[in-house]
């Protein structure tokens, strides 16, 4: 019971200081480095219980794997599709989205999201890098393609 409380507040305190969205994956690296004994099975329930208790959210982005984030003010996010980080978007929150926007008899809203994706400000410069790059003449291929 005590060893579940400390690992929960290992857990709550990565997702704190990481504040980017990490996946369940990346909380594991990150706290593996100091608790090598703390598992990925361990890791996945405290995130899972954490977001039954509403403490933990789990991030909606059109990404393969999970994202979390210790609970916030509703907000929209930002995912970078060539890195897939996932940054909080500074737009205002629309809660009226999820009450009086239309009228859907036969369905209930419980929520909204918002994604913004393209490609953030580290990939850009990346991007400008490895342009530049290619415009100056490199030996890299010579002698591969030979026939
Ligand atoms: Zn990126
Ligand atoms: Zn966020």
């Amino acid at each position: 019971m005590k060893r579940n409380t400390l690992q929960k507040q290992i857990v709550m305190h990565a997702l704190k200081e990481m504040h980017n969205h990490p996946t369940a994956s990346q909380i594991y690296e990150y706290i593996h480095q100091d608790y090598p004994s703390i598992s990925k099975a361990t890791i996945f329930r405290i995130l899972n219980q954490g977001c039954e208790e509403g403490i933990i959210m789990k991030v909606m982005v059109s990404d393969n794997e999970a994202h979390y984030e210790p609970i916030n003010k509703p907000h929209y996010h930002m995912r970078c599709r060539l890195c897939s980080k996932i940054i909080d978007a500074p737009m205002i929150y629309h809660p009226e989205f999820d009450h009086n926007t239309f009228d859907s008899p036969d369905f209930l809203i419980e929520g909204h999201t918002i994604e913004f994706y393209g490609i953030c400000r580290q990939c850009q410069k990346q991007a400008k890098k490895e342009t530049n790059h290619e415009q100056t003449p490199t030996t890299r291929s010579k002698g591969r393609n030979r026939t």
